[in-house]
């Protein structure tokens, strides 16, 4: 999602109370709890987009904290926007791409990550930058506590199915897999729906969605590699 360029929307987030700045990012790697103000588990969703699904689960969780990540400016002005309508004090945002993620939070750090309808790059060349693909399920692999899960879910099959492939080489396992997430009674129950979803299931697309692990082979994999 790239919205067109909003002026001012840098402005807004340089003076966002919401979003944890650029320059402090350096001290935070094990300090979320810190930042937060109490010893909460911590959750994140990257490629947040507006944030629709990542404010609903702060409000419905208020006994987690919530870090919604996003890479462009005019895209988290409309996260930051629906905060000022609803304040909830168990949920931050970082402008940031998800490249950098192992300067920002330390080993173990994560309890659970959210994958939501990321971005499909399509082009071969540009498979590194797929957001469940084997390079960024390592950099997962340092982040998220030994037994953290990772939620994915999108309607673009190519993807999922890309996204499949890379688990056993990456040295994760899938505890949960569908390919019509809307269509399984049991799955679907307490599924937050997404920007995306809305529109994409409307459209009549089915959503797939899998929650995966580690296998315990995921960092000597990723060394390996
Ligand atoms: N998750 C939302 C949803 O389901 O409605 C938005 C989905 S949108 C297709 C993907 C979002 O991920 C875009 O807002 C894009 O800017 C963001 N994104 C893509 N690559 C990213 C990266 N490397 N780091 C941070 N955000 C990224």
């Amino acid at each position: 999602m790239r919205l067109r360029n909003i002026t001012g929307s840098r402005e807004v987030i340089a003076g966002s109370p919401y979003v944890v700045q650029e320059a402090v990012l350096p001290d935070c790697p094990g300090k979320w709890k810190k930042i937060f103000g109490n010893d909460a588990p911590i959750q994140i969703e990257i490629g947040m987009g507006k944030g629709k699904f990542i404010h609903t689960m702060a409000k419905a969780h208020p006994e987690i904290n919530y870090i919604g990540i996003e890479k462009y400016s005019s895209v988290l002005l409309r996260a930051i926007q629906k905060m000022e309508r609803e304040e909830l004090p168990n949920l931050k945002f970082l402008r940031m791409d998800a490249e950098d993620i192992l300067s920002v939070f330390a080993p173990g750090e994560v309890d659970r990550i959210f994958l939501n309808f990321s971005d499909p790059w399509p082009k071969d060349r540009h498979a590194k930058r797929r957001l469940p693909s084997r390079e960024f399920l390592a950099r997962y692999d340092v982040i998220l506590k030994k037994d953290g899960k990772l939620e994915f879910k999108t309607d673009n099959r190519a993807l999922f199915d890309f996204a499949v492939g890379e688990l056993e080489p990456a040295g994760w396992q899938a505890e949960v897999i569908t390919f019509d997430l809307h269509g399984d009674e049991e799955l679907v129950r307490g599924n937050v729906m997404t920007e995306y979803e809305e529109k994409f299931s409307a459209q009549g697309n089915p959503i797939c969605k899998y929650v995966i692990s580690r296998t315990g082979m995921a960092g000597r994999r990723a060394q390996v590699k």
